[in-house]
């Protein structure tokens, strides 16, 4: 049977990020149940980076992550990582304290961030309708991700570490036998003293292979699609447009508009569709919002952002199961804080601490602890 210092469970990006910061420590085994690995979550995201939206410990994780996208390791990718694009937070009258809150919150680290009268945003995006809005915050430090570079930047540099990655593999079983688990696996049976499990919407399924009481993960649908925008309209450097309230959102998209209802609907994990519903609903709010009218849906899909109770990801050994690590929960915020998330694993891993640059940043080993679900 194969060994190995570190099997991942899941080749996400949370399990190829993690899996890239363990090879330079020890021999990495990355277990994928799909062909592709980005078939899950990781490939339906709207690819935004933003600093100033989720828990703090996300913000700070986020902020953490930033240097790495803009200046990666030499051969990371053959492009850039990340391309402006400008997040604008926009409300209505009943929504002026969010706005306010948000400004409050968002602009202590990002100091760009400002607050623009109705005008003011309908310069920056002339199809929102002046009387639907109170106003914006907007984070002109936000930006688009390539996430398909990012995730095989990730996979790549794994690689080239030593690691290997392991398609149509999915772990069937695990087995503690003295120092080591066995993993069960469709594609075979491995050994390696500590298990990660980066299973996405599946990690309190993989957690009950291990015998680790669940951490209460809850996957969310979340529904996106495409869209053309108004003949003639020049859209390539408008910001993303946010409800602040999380009603809905649109973006462009080379030369289209991504857009959607904002929706979390609950659900047992699965290979997520999207429903008509949600689409219609998404279609309905922008229209409220913007001259823009939506004739045709071009795409659409959905994926699971999954969340434990308090919305912090969770980030370390199991207290009660020797060797099982977990990493999950990273709700909607999985690709932006994934450079971070990856060190944050291997260092926690290798029993080292949170990185000092990430400590500086505010997390603490306490807010991303297992324990806090599984000693309950
Ligand atoms: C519509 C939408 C928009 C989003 N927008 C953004 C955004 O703008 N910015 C951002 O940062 N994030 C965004 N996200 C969230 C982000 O996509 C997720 O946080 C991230 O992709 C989660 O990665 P993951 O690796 O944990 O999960 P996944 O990508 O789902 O990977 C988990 C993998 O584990 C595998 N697996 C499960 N069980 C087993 C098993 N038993 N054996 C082997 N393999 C197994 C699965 O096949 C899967 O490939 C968005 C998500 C959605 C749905």
């Amino acid at each position: 049977m194969d060994s190995y210092d570190f099997i991942v469970v899941g080749g996400g990006i949370a399990g190829a990020s993690a899996g890239y910061e363990l090879a330079a420590h020890g021999r990495v085994l990355v277990l994928e149940r799909e062909s592709q690995p980005g078939y899950h979550t990781t490939g339906r995201s709207a690819a935004l980076f933003v600093q100033t939206h989720g828990p703090s410990v996300i913000r700070a994780l986020s902020r953490g992550a930033k240097s790495f996208f803009l200046d990666p390791p030499a051969g990371f990718a053959d492009h850039p990582l990340l391309t402006e694009r400008g997040m604008l937070l926009i409300g209505r009258a009943d929504q002026s304290e969010l706005l306010e809150q948000n400004l409050d919150q968002s602009s202590r680290h990002i100091a760009g961030v400002r607050r623009l009268d109705p005008k003011q945003v309908c310069r920056l995006v002339p199809l929102l309708k002046e009387d639907y809005l109170v106003g914006a915050v907007l984070d002109p430090e936000a930006m688009d991700m390539d996430v398909h570079a990012i995730h095989w930047g990730f996979i790549r540099g794994m690689r080239a570490r030593g690691g290997m990655l392991v398609t149509d593999a999915e772990l069937r079983g695990l087995e503690r036998t003295g120092e080591a688990w066995i993993a069960r696996t469709a594609a075979g049976d491995f050994a390696a003293p500590v298990v990660v499990n980066a299973a996405g919407a599946w990690c309190d399924v993989v957690g009950a292979m291990a015998g680790a009481a669940p951490i209460g993960l809850v996957p969310k649908r979340r529904t996106a699609f495409i869209f053309d925008p108004p003949p003639g309209a020049d859209i390539a450097k408008w910001p993303s447009v946010i409800d602040v309230g999380e009603e809905f959102y649109f973006k462009p998209d080379a030369g289209k508009f991504l857009g959607s209802p904002a929706d979390q609907t609950p659900m047992e994990p699965c290979d997520a569709q999207p429903d008509d519903f949600d689409v219609a609903l998404a279609v309905d709010r922008i229209q409220r919002a913007a001259r823009i009218p939506v004739a045709h849906i071009n795409r659409k899909w959905a994926g699971l952002r999954s969340f434990v109770a308090d919305g912090c990801p969770v980030v370390g050994y199991d207290p009660r199961v020797e060797g099982f690590f977990w990493l999950a929960g990273q709700g909607g915020y999985g690709i932006e804080t994934s450079p971070s998330m990856g060190r944050l694993t291997a260092s926690l891993a290798l029993r080292r601490g949170v990185p000092s640059d990430l400590a500086e940043q505010g997390v603490t080993e306490a807010v991303v602890s297992p324990a806090r679900f599984t000693c309950g």
